[in-house]
Protein backbone atom coordinates (compact mmCIF):
# COMPACT_ATOMS: atom_id res chain seq x y z
CA UNK A 1 0.00 0.00 0.00
CA UNK A 2 1.30 3.51 -1.15
CA UNK A 3 2.44 5.84 1.83
CA UNK A 4 2.70 2.66 4.47
CA UNK A 5 5.70 2.37 6.28
CA UNK A 6 5.68 -0.69 7.16
CA UNK A 7 4.69 -2.31 3.19
CA UNK A 8 7.93 -0.15 2.33
CA UNK A 9 9.94 -2.12 4.67
CA UNK A 10 8.30 -5.24 3.26
CA UNK A 11 9.23 -4.05 -0.29
CA UNK A 12 12.82 -3.19 0.82
CA UNK A 13 12.14 0.35 -0.13
CA UNK A 14 12.72 1.74 3.48
CA UNK A 15 16.09 0.00 4.83
CA UNK A 16 15.16 -2.64 8.10
CA UNK A 17 17.29 -4.54 10.48
CA UNK A 18 15.37 -7.51 9.28
CA UNK A 19 15.59 -10.71 11.36
CA UNK A 20 13.47 -13.14 9.90
CA UNK A 21 10.76 -13.65 6.79
CA UNK A 22 8.42 -16.42 5.89
CA UNK A 23 4.59 -16.63 3.08
CA UNK A 24 3.10 -14.77 6.25
CA UNK A 25 5.37 -11.96 8.00
CA UNK A 26 8.24 -10.32 7.93
CA UNK A 27 10.35 -9.47 11.08
CA UNK A 28 12.95 -6.69 11.91
CA UNK A 29 14.21 -4.84 14.64
CA UNK A 30 12.03 -1.60 16.26
CA UNK A 31 14.36 1.59 15.28
CA UNK A 32 13.20 3.02 18.76
CA UNK A 33 13.87 -0.04 21.02
CA UNK A 34 11.65 0.13 24.28
CA UNK A 35 13.61 -3.03 25.42
CA UNK A 36 17.37 -4.25 24.84
CA UNK A 37 15.36 -7.24 22.25
CA UNK A 38 12.47 -5.02 20.59
CA UNK A 39 11.08 -7.10 17.47
CA UNK A 40 8.35 -5.92 15.34
CA UNK A 41 6.45 -8.54 13.06
CA UNK A 42 4.25 -7.64 10.76
CA UNK A 43 1.80 -9.23 8.25
CA UNK A 44 3.11 -9.15 4.64
CA UNK A 45 -0.58 -8.35 3.48
CA UNK A 46 -1.59 -4.93 4.30
CA UNK A 47 -4.36 -4.51 6.70
CA UNK A 48 -4.41 -2.02 9.44
CA UNK A 49 -4.92 -3.98 12.48
CA UNK A 50 -6.15 -6.97 14.22
CA UNK A 51 -9.73 -5.85 13.30
CA UNK A 52 -9.40 -6.28 9.57
CA UNK A 53 -8.77 -9.80 8.92
CA UNK A 54 -11.19 -11.90 7.24
CA UNK A 55 -12.40 -15.62 8.04
CA UNK A 56 -10.41 -17.12 5.20
CA UNK A 57 -7.40 -15.10 6.64
CA UNK A 58 -6.95 -17.18 9.69
CA UNK A 59 -3.87 -18.74 8.14
CA UNK A 60 -1.93 -15.52 8.06
CA UNK A 61 -2.89 -14.89 11.74
CA UNK A 62 -1.38 -18.28 12.52
CA UNK A 63 0.99 -17.84 10.54
CA UNK A 64 2.24 -15.12 12.92
CA UNK A 65 1.73 -17.04 15.69
CA UNK A 66 4.08 -19.77 14.79
CA UNK A 67 7.05 -17.06 13.52
CA UNK A 68 6.59 -15.20 17.17
CA UNK A 69 7.43 -19.05 18.50
CA UNK A 70 10.26 -19.46 15.79
CA UNK A 71 12.06 -15.96 16.12
CA UNK A 72 11.32 -16.15 19.94
CA UNK A 73 14.17 -19.81 19.90
CA UNK A 74 15.91 -18.24 17.08
CA UNK A 75 17.31 -14.98 19.18
CA UNK A 76 17.47 -16.97 22.22
CA UNK A 77 14.37 -15.67 23.89
CA UNK A 78 12.91 -18.74 25.17
CA UNK A 79 14.83 -19.15 28.69
CA UNK A 80 14.44 -15.97 30.05
CA UNK A 81 10.74 -15.58 28.69
CA UNK A 82 9.33 -12.45 26.56
CA UNK A 83 6.14 -10.59 26.01
CA UNK A 84 4.37 -9.84 22.70
CA UNK A 85 2.20 -6.94 22.72
CA UNK A 86 -0.41 -5.89 20.07
CA UNK A 87 -1.31 -1.87 20.17
CA UNK A 88 -5.01 -1.92 18.50
CA UNK A 89 -6.41 1.95 18.06
CA UNK A 90 -6.22 5.17 19.56
CA UNK A 91 -5.73 4.63 23.18
CA UNK A 92 -2.73 2.10 22.47
CA UNK A 93 -1.18 4.67 20.47
CA UNK A 94 -1.05 2.09 17.71
CA UNK A 95 1.29 4.88 15.50
CA UNK A 96 1.77 2.66 12.19
CA UNK A 97 -2.02 1.58 10.66
CA UNK A 98 -0.78 -1.93 9.10
CA UNK A 99 -0.64 -5.16 11.84
CA UNK A 100 2.37 -5.77 13.96
CA UNK A 101 3.19 -7.95 17.16
CA UNK A 102 5.80 -5.65 19.35
CA UNK A 103 8.44 -8.74 20.71
CA UNK A 104 10.05 -7.47 23.85
CA UNK A 105 12.93 -9.02 25.88
CA UNK A 106 16.34 -8.55 27.34
CA UNK A 107 14.99 -8.02 31.18
CA UNK A 108 12.14 -7.77 33.51
CA UNK A 109 9.44 -6.12 32.21
CA UNK A 110 7.37 -6.12 35.47
CA UNK A 111 3.64 -6.87 36.24
CA UNK A 112 2.26 -3.53 34.16
CA UNK A 113 1.40 -3.26 31.42
CA UNK A 114 0.27 -6.23 31.35
P1 LIG B 1 2.95 1.00 17.24
O1 LIG B 1 3.13 2.27 18.05
O2 LIG B 1 2.43 -0.15 18.04
O3 LIG B 1 2.15 1.25 15.99
O4 LIG B 1 4.40 0.53 16.82
C1 LIG B 1 5.08 1.03 15.71
C2 LIG B 1 6.53 0.73 15.94
O5 LIG B 1 7.21 0.85 14.71
C3 LIG B 1 7.21 1.69 16.93
O6 LIG B 1 7.75 0.94 18.02
C4 LIG B 1 8.31 2.33 16.08
O7 LIG B 1 9.50 2.56 16.79
C5 LIG B 1 8.51 1.31 14.97
N1 LIG B 1 9.03 1.85 13.72
C6 LIG B 1 8.59 2.94 13.04
N2 LIG B 1 9.33 3.12 11.93
C7 LIG B 1 10.24 2.12 11.90
C8 LIG B 1 11.30 1.75 11.01
N3 LIG B 1 11.56 2.46 9.89
N4 LIG B 1 12.05 0.67 11.31
C9 LIG B 1 11.81 -0.04 12.43
N5 LIG B 1 10.82 0.23 13.30
C10 LIG B 1 10.06 1.30 13.05
ZN1 LIG C 1 1.19 -1.48 4.98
Amino acid sequence: MDNCIFCKIIEGIIPSTKVYEDEYCVAFRDINPQMPVHIVVTSKKHVPSVLGFTEDEKDILGGIQLAIAKIARQEGLVENGFRVVNNCGRDACQSVPHIHYHILAGGNMGERIV
